[in-house]
């Protein structure tokens, strides 16, 4: 059968998928309708963030048996329309989970340390040594919304940092085995005690707009944020108040409401912010991991259609 594997996939999965018998075409950059041409006579597609796999590409590929997102979310495949064409839609939901942790960490400590600022400074020939007065992270309380796969990795992480653990997630009710150590509270309970606030929910209905002026009047003023979920989660109209009025201290920003966030973005202007570009899972174990789970889930649709 023929494979399109759009947006880099690594070559490992590419390879996997031909040593299976199944002819593959890379392409990069193809959005409708030049997407919908080179669909044709396609029976799998495989898509990292870039290609979007909308209802009117899905209306007019008829060929088309799967689609596959190497990566956790599924925000640039319309499902419902998938659905309804009995297209099947998978994606890899454990290979970045360890990734977008250690990125957690990352701009936990890049915050607290001025890591990014304080090496902008000695770019540019200044030795800015008192300037950056940092923050430790031990004996510290981090609040972890969303306790599922990547909140677990957190949670497992601050503990080797010697940071107190409290989590919410309306599904987790009992810390789960191998967690004991983990306080389990209500979402307010959490806002209120945490140091470092830290989401790992997906976007929903439910969580848009779930940290917003309410929830920041519940933190402490002295709180940090870290939000490497996804943008639409925090209202940043609502942070931007937040972090220039003293009621939160600083925040870690890897996701925005609209990517690629635009250059006069209000956030990007703060010197209490550290904004990444999504670089969550951009690590070449996750990639690869990802890639090569996409091509299991593939070939799996494929061999059974
Ligand atoms: P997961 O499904 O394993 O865990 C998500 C958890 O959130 C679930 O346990 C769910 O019950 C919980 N949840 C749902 N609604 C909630 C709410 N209102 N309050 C608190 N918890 C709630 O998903 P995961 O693999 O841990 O991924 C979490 C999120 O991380 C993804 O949905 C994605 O948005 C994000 N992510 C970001 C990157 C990145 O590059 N920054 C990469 C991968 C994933």
């Amino acid at each position: 059968m023929k494979v399109l594997a759009c947006d880099g996939i690594d070559p490992a999965a590419v390879k996997r998928i031909r040593d299976a018998g199944h002819e593959v075409v890379e392409a990069k950059g193809l959005a409708a309708p030049d997407l919908i041409i080179a669909l044709k006579g396609v029976h799998g597609l495989l898509v990292r963030s870039a290609t979007k796999v909308t209802a009117e590409v899905l209306a007019n590929t008829p060929d088309l048996k799967v689609v596959v997102r190497a990566g956790t979310g599924l925000d640039n495949v319309d499902r419902a329309a998938a659905e309804a064409r009995g297209v099947a839609v998978r994606n890899t939901p454990n290979a970045n989970s360890v990734s977008v942790a250690e990125i957690t960490f990352a701009m936990l400590l890049g915050l607290e340390r001025h890591i990014a600022s304080a090496a902008g400074d000695l770019r540019a020939g200044r030795w800015e040594k008192t300037k950056y007065q940092g923050r430790e992270v031990a004996g510290r309380t981090l609040g972890i919304v969303g306790f599922g796969r990547i909140g677990r990795e957190v949670a497992t992480r601050a503990r080797a940092f010697g940071m107190h653990v409290v989590a919410y997630d309306p599904l987790v009710k009992t810390a789960p085995a191998g967690f004991d150590w983990v306080k389990i509270a209500d979402y307010d309970t959490v806002l209120r005690e945490c140091d470092v606030l830290t989401l790992h929910v997906p976007l929903t209905e439910g969580t848009k707009h779930s940290l917003s002026t309410r929830e920041f009047g519940l933190m402490k003023p002295d709180a940090v944020l870290v939000n490497a979920s996804r943008g639409g989660v925090v209202d940043e109209a609502a942070l931007h108040t937040a972090l220039t009025t003293g009621k939160l201290r600083a925040a870690a920003v890897d996701v925005f409401e609209k990517e690629p966030a635009a250059a006069e973005h209000p956030l990007l202007a703060l010197p209490n912010v550290l904004p990444l570009p999504h670089l969550g899972a951009s690590t070449s174990e996750a990639q690869k991991r990802a890639g090569m789970d996409a091509a299991e889930a593939l070939l799996e649709v494929l061999a059974g259609s």
